[in-house]
């Protein structure tokens, strides 16, 4: 597999999928550049070798069609700042090929906003799923999208994906382009590279004992990682909203608390699966419960199984997160998905924050941890211990794709699979 530190830019025109999608407010300026950063040392990189940079991103949802709410135009400054050199803008992403041709070493050209495309995404719009013309749709918008994908290879020399976020997609922009280059000219960013790496190290390189915590509110959206970690960990720490779940499934009162019914036989499922795999789940005892959904509700701790009507469970409890503290601090290698309560309420955080110094002190007495998912992401940048940990992952749904086993077809396509 090429790699960008063997690929020789100079003079090349390099053709990078990034991931841009940063939020704005409500004059269009942004308020987290998270993103922006994170692939800077990709684009430097090229632009330092002498290649030249056509760089690409969706922003938002704009579902096929122009939106200048959703214009990358609004970023072009900002990005400009980041690389410390101008930024030419294309303002039509199918349309840039004579700016592509103009192009000289070091210089940059921004692509509007992939998405106005409806062959981005290569779903076909405007057609309901239950219509029987809607097989036919889908050929055709997939033929489209091969050639919306084919007009951007054709900028470049090179194609590089550093956009681990949408590497779950098998996007024009994503997966399709790579289609359009030799195995020897596409190649994975610096950032895909670091999140690819850190995936790999979680399933393949572990280091015993391992401890995965998972976290948020459902357990349905969690199932698919959940069973596939069964098969990898030593203790899986099962906390946040599913929490009342398992409760109610072993015969628990949880009152009001948010607990889906038609999962409680999941719940014993998983359950006697753990059993049977020798994993130590551990799951909370007491819960920080609540008279309201709100952060000046009324307080108390009870046991999570004896939760009074008109209370709800809105944190793990205080004998939880020792039983959590003492399962990830034995850990050498730690994943964190999902907070262990409305981690969002000030008062409310004490679960979330207990793991996040556990899951510190774990890491520096030499484990490896790595914390993904949107939200528990949110958590440790809210508490400041982001840099105390081994490696954040800046995906959402395509770090759990990775870590449930799946292929990502970002990464596939340019492996050439
Ligand atoms: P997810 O997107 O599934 O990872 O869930 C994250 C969300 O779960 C966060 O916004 C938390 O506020 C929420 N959450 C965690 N614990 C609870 C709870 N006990 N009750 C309601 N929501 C919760």
């Amino acid at each position: 597999m090429q790699t960008i530190d063997n690929y020789k830019f100079a003079g090349k025109k390099a053709i990078v999928r990034v991931d841009f999608n940063v939020p704005l407010d409500e004059n269009g300026n942004i308020t987290d550049d998270t993103r922006i950063r994170g692939a800077l040392p990709t684009l430097k990189k090229i632009l330092a070798d002498g290649g030249a940079l056509i760089v690409m991103s969706h922003m938002g949802k704009p579902k096929g069609k122009v939106n200048p709410k959703m214009s990358l135009a609004q970023i072009k400054d900002a990005v400009a700042k980041a690389l410390g050199t101008d930024v030419k803008f294309a303002p039509d992403c199918a349309k840039a090929a004579d700016d592509a041709k103009a192009l000289k070493p070091g210089e940059v050209l921004l692509l509007e906003n992939l998405r106005f495309y409806p062959e981005e995404e290569g779903k076909p719009v405007g057609i309901d799923k239950e219509d029987p013309a809607y097989n036919d749709a889908k050929k055709a918008m997939k033929e489209r999208q091969k050639a919306f994908a084919k007009t951007l290879a054709s900028y470049a020399d090179c194609y590089v994906n550093d956009a681990f976020g949408t590497a779950h997609r098998r996007h024009a922009s994503t997966a399709v382009i790579a289609d359009y280059f030799d195995v020897e000219n596409k190649m994975l960013g610096y950032l895909m590279e670091k999140e690819v790496k850190a995936v790999d190290n979680i399933l393949t390189n572990i280091k015993r004992p391992f401890t995965a915590i998972m976290g948020g509110s459902k357990v349905s959206t969690k199932i698919g990682i959940i069973e596939n970690l069964m098969d990898k960990v030593d203790n899986l720490i099962l906390c946040g909203g599913m929490t009342y779940t398992f409760a109610k499934a072993q015969g628990g009162e949880v009152g009001n608390s948010i607990c889906e019914n038609d999962k409680l036989d999941l719940a014993l499922d998983i359950l006697k699966k753990a059993k049977e795999k020798g994993v130590n789940l551990v799951l909370a005892t007491d819960a920080v419960i609540a008279d309201d959904f709100a952060n000046d509700a009324n307080q108390k701790v009870v046991p999570v199984n004896a939760i009074p009507e008109g209370w709800e469970g809105l944190d793990a409890g205080p004998e939880s997160r020792k039983l959590f503290a003492e399962a990830i601090k034995s850990a050498k290698t730690i994943l964190w998905n999902g907070p262990a309560g409305v981690f969002e309420f000030d008062n409310f955080t004490g679960g979330s924050r207990a793991i996040a110094e556990a899951v510190v002190e774990a890491t520096a007495n030499g484990a490896f941890s790595l914390v993904g998912g949107g939200d528990s992401v949110a958590c440790v940048n809210k508490f400041g211990l982001a840099d105390k940990v081994s490696y954040v992952s800046t995906g959402g749904g395509a770090l759990l794709e990775a870590i449930e086993g799946k292929v990502l077809p970002g990464v596939a396509a340019i492996k050439g699979e």
